[in-house]
């Protein structure tokens, strides 16, 4: 019975790739593979801007985004406890650690593993509070999904502060509506030709296919290491709803450039640290370093494991090898959720490809340790599928 559950639960949260667009689909939800250092970067430029409740912020949209999530795992006559069984089990499929919702219903939730507090412990020092703020909404969008109640979750002993597991306590009686995941239908079509560069001797669709048969999902402790990092499969919703929220909060104290700085260098540090390990891993070693001929062909490698992440597809437009490149994005995910949730942008949105993209060009073309080649590339984003532009145009140069 238990193993019929168990494999019921497995067959829902098969992984879907969708080659012509890059998409990774998870229970009917677009994913992306991000590492354990951006997410608790994020959480932590979000959660420490003063002006801003970054804490609420990230809270909600965990919220909003796993209440639709988990909902559209479950399905008609499963039990109570099989509905649980799919959010913890969702919770650790995707790699946010061993979260035990087993005994939610008396309102004792723990955690033994957390993607968070490793990103924590991996730079970021002993925090001044606790941090598993994406464990709370998380669980609280886990209870609406699960039994339709309004709850709010809160921790009271956290693993980051030297506890042996994560403590939640369950507050009932709120009155406050969990959020609808609200987006305005969107047709667009992404461009499909281009001017694009590619290396004859990169096998873009054999690492694209190792790539996505390769199991990207939590073991037993709901954990996902690879390349060096921890990964997890996070829902691009999740990402454009805080980043949307943050960047609009900021704006309206009059810090708008500082937020969309902060985003950038948050994607720039996790690209340098992911594919520095990328690089390094038996998988490059086995896949794709027998491919490389020419100096420029760790660049193609690298451009098209991104494009087998989830963030969409993207494209070099332009290359001066060590100096700059042009890269396009046909359909990126930060794009298509900000005209998906906004409508339109007045100005270009995507940030975090901003980052992603200096910090890939300088961890090929640059010199010496990680720490010195962050910050040595900048990155305009010249066109905008936000504004209504067809593509996302992005700038890569060299600083000084
Ligand atoms: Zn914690
Ligand atoms: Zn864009």
């Amino acid at each position: 019975m238990v193993s019929e559950i168990s494999s019921s639960i497995a067959e829902r949260l098969v992984l879907r790739y969708d080659a012509p667009s890059g998409r990774r689909v998870i229970a009917g939800k677009d994913v992306l593979l991000h590492c354990h250092h951006y997410n608790a970067r994020l959480q932590r430029t979000v959660e420490s801007a003063d002006l801003v409740d970054g804490k609420r912020l990230l809270v909600g949209a965990a919220e909003c985004v796993f209440a639709e999530h988990i909902d559209l795992a479950l399905r008609a006559g499963d039990s109570l406890e099989v509905r649980w069984a799919v959010a913890e089990r969702l919770y650790s499929h995707l790699g946010f650690g061993r979260l035990d919702l087993s005994r939610a219903a008396e309102g004792v939730i723990e955690a033994s593993a957390s993607h968070f507090v490793e990103g924590w412990f991996a730079g970021l020092g002993r925090p001044e509070r606790m941090v598993c703020s994406f464990a709370e909404g998380y669980v609280q969008g886990a209870a609406y999904a699960v039994t339709g109640e309004l709850v709010y979750v809160r921790e009271v002993e956290c693993m980051a502060q030297g506890a042996p597991k994560c403590r939640f306590v369950v507050e009932r009686g709120r009155s406050e509506p969990v959020a609808r995941n609200a987006k305005r239908p969107l047709a667009f079509r992404p461009r499909e030709r281009g001017d694009w560069l590619r290396s004859p001797a990169i096998d873009e669709q054999a690492i694209i296919d190792a790539l996505v048969a390769m199991p990207v999902e939590g073991g037993p402790d709901g954990l996902i290491p690879a390349f060096g990092v921890y990964l997890a499969c996070m829902p691009a919703d999740f990402y454009n709803r805080v980043c949307i929220g943050f960047l609009a909060e900021m704006r309206r104290v009059g810090r708008g450039p500082t937020a969309e700085r902060l985003l950038a260098a948050e994607a720039e540090y996790c690209a340098l640290n992911t594919y520095r390990g990328v690089m390094s891993s038996p998988e490059w070693d086995g896949l794709v370093a027998p491919m490389l001929r020419g100096p420029d062909d760790p660049l193609f490698a690298a451009m098209t494991f991104c494009n087998a992440l989830g963030f969409g597809r993207w494209h070099i437009a332009g290359l001066e090898p060590g100096q700059w490149m042009i890269v396009e994005s046909v359909n990126g995910y930060e794009a298509i959720g900000a005209r998906e949730y906004l409508g339109a942008t007045s100005t270009p949105h995507c940030n975090g490809h901003k980052g992603a993209a200096a910090g890939i060009f300088a961890l090929i073309y640059g010199d010496g340790p990680l720490s010195e080649r962050f910050g040595t590339f900048h990155t305009v984003e010249e066109t905008c599928i936000a504004c209504g532009d067809p593509v996302c145009r992005f700038r890569v140069e060299r600083l000084g």
